[in-house]
């Protein structure tokens, strides 16, 4: 089953700047039985976890947390790029693959305890999911897991996330 979201992963060369090859998730998604896959192999391991909500990532990571919270029947929280939450915020900075970032989470999306998982397309140096997590910790969530379609192993961003549970549904 796996294989079959592995193989409709599209490789774009030099995507958004020359030496990244972008992994192009658009095919699972225009693929009814492949989006499915997807979000079920994230939701069905949740099971039993007692989870408040879904943080997603922006913007690719909205795909699928947003599908994943709402197969599991819990809320969404986005974690959204610098200036475009409307509310009061949590800040954090983080370096990723190509550039810098500054991601914010609304102060009230997060109760003291609540168990959430993170969730977002791809897994590469690790900067993106740390900084969300770094979100959550502020807030006084706890992190069940933070689950990814795609790893990029060799990016080892695995190990910068060694103080959480890390899933992946493919690897490369
Ligand atoms: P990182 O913070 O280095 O783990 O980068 C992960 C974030 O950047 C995710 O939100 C991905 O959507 C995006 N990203 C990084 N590298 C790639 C890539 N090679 N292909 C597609 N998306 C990527």
């Amino acid at each position: 089953m796996q294989d079959q979201l592995k193989a409709a992963v599209r490789d774009v060369p030099d995507f958004p700047i020359k030496g990244i090859l972008f992994k192009d998730i658009t095919p699972i998604l225009q693929d009814p039985k492949l989006f499915r896959l997807a979000v079920d192999t994230i939701a069905d391991r949740q099971k039993g976890k007692n989870l408040k909500a879904v943080v997603g990532i922006d913007a690719r990571g909205f795909i699928f947390a947003g599908a994943v919270a709402y197969k599991l029947g819990i809320g969404f929280v986005p974690v959204r790029k610098k200036g475009k939450l409307p509310y009061k915020t949590v800040v954090t900075s983080y370096t990723l693959e190509y550039g810098s970032e500054t991601s914010e989470m609304h102060i009230d999306a997060i109760n003291k305890g609540d168990n959430v998982i993170i969730v977002d397309d791809l897994l590469a140096t690790g900067g993106t999911a740390m900084a969300a997590a770094t979100l959550v910790k502020k807030l006084g969530g706890n992190i069940a897991e933070i689950d990814f379609l795609i790893e990029l192993a060799f990016l080892k961003g695995r190990e910068r996330l060694r103080d959480y549970p890390i899933f992946s549904a493919i690897q490369y």
